[in-house]
């Protein structure tokens, strides 16, 4: 059986953010999760379930994804196991409100190595962060070390993370006695839903933590650093391992995302690796040839020939001046685009010189001969 691309599978560009991901993903869930449909579509519904949630476990990680990108199912069937594909990827989050979420996974999925699912009580790896970072052409042509400063959790120092003010107990919670879990029939399903009251954890504050009101975290403004590659493009994500939000009971960090965006630039523009610049020649200098400078992505000014005869909108390759690419292989080409420019003023004595110029070259300038011409031929 041919597998089916994951992009497609999950409906996202190539080019989608870990977000958009996200979001299409849990919006697919929703509609295919097998406790949300009758039982004759049940089966169809499981595998359907499993395969985005497959796509998602791809997708979301970094890792995997540029595997994919580059060589397809192929790519990921000889580097991961069926296990290790789900290895890390943070279904937790997305399933939080679902009531049962975590459940459904460890039933769908134990066939194939018990992945995404987690246990309410035991720890849960952190959600991931993203954080979009704009950057300049000339930062991006040769990388560069950025510092930036995030606004996220950490677990609250005065409770361990555990919500209760220190020397106070919990007591169970009289909703669900401590199981965490409630029934709900719904149709023809009994459906086992997180219990509202205590947020499936089994027990109640009574005393919250002062510094953190229950939470178990603080939000902290932490400072990080990230070395940007050379070549990097828009829409490029580069991972932070451990740098998202906390996990709960023990359970690791989650990652952050960087978000690549690249700032307009006044004078260039980017198409893959090739960089274009327009750049504005007198048609004086057009006309009789010159050399001119144009500006670089490198912050350098090169020297360009224009031969004599140069008209507008003729390009000029400066080979290698473009953007390199990830791996530090190849470079791309920048491009010249000669744009003439005419005069906006001129004196007595230059435009003397150009009406004899026109006279020279034959050409009639004298006012409304165009109009006496278009009378003439439209007669
Ligand atoms: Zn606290
Ligand atoms: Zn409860």
């Amino acid at each position: 059986m041919t597998k089916r691309d994951y992009y497609e599978i999950l409906g996202v560009s190539k080019t989608a953010s870990v977000d958009e991901i996200k979001k299409s993903y849990r919006k697919l869930a929703m509609k295919y999760h097998p406790d949300r449909v009758s039982e004759d579509k049940r089966k169809e519904a499981e595998e359907q379930f499993k395969e985005i949630s497959e796509s998602y476990a791809i997708l979301s990680d970094q890792d995997k994804r540029s595997k994919y990108d580059q060589f397809g199912h192929a790519g990921i069937n000889n580097q991961y196991s069926s296990e290790d594909i789900f290895r890390g990827t943070d279904f937790g989050s997305i399933f939080e409100d679902f009531g049962g979420g975590g459940g459904i996974f460890e039933e769908l999925f134990s066939g194939f190595g018990g992945g995404g699912g987690r246990r309410r009580q035991g720890p849960r790896r952190g959600a991931d962060l993203e954080y979009p970072l704009n950057i300049t052409f000339e930062e991006a042509a040769v990388g560069i070390e950025k510092k930036f400063s995030i606004r996220r959790k950490e677990t609250c120092n005065t409770c361990n993370g555990e919500g209760a003010q220190p020397g106070t107990k919990k007591a169970t919670c009289l909703v669900c006695q401590g199981s965490g879990q409630v029934s709900q029939s719904a149709g023809f399903f009994s459906i086992a839903r997180t219990c509202e009251r205590c947020r499936g954890e089994g027990q109640i504050i009574e005393t919250p933590c002062k510094t953190c009101r229950g939470g178990g975290t603080v939000p902290v403004d932490r400072k990080i650093q990230v070395k940007i590659p050379a070549g990097v493009d828009s829409g490029a994500h580069l991972r932070v391992r451990g740098e998202g939000e906390p996990g709960a009971k023990g359970g690791p960090r989650g990652d952050l995302y960087v978000t690549i965006r690249l700032k307009k630039h006044d004078l260039f523009e980017r198409h893959n690796s090739d960089v274009y610049c327009k750049v504005p020649v007198s048609f004086v200098k057009a006309a009789l040839g010159s050399e001119i400078e144009v500006p670089t992505i490198y912050k350098e000014k090169i020297k360009m020939k224009v031969p004599a005869g140069t008209q507008s909108g003729k390009m000029f390759r400066l080979s290698g001046k473009g953007f390199p690419d990830l791996r530090g292989y190849n470079k791309g080409d920048a491009y010249v685009v000669v744009n003439i420019s005419v005069p906006t003023k001129i004196n007595a004595q230059q435009k003397k010189l150009l009406l004899e110029f026109a006279k020279l070259s034959g050409e009639d300038v004298t006012q409304g001969s165009f109009t006496e011409k278009i009378k003439k031929a439209f007669k």
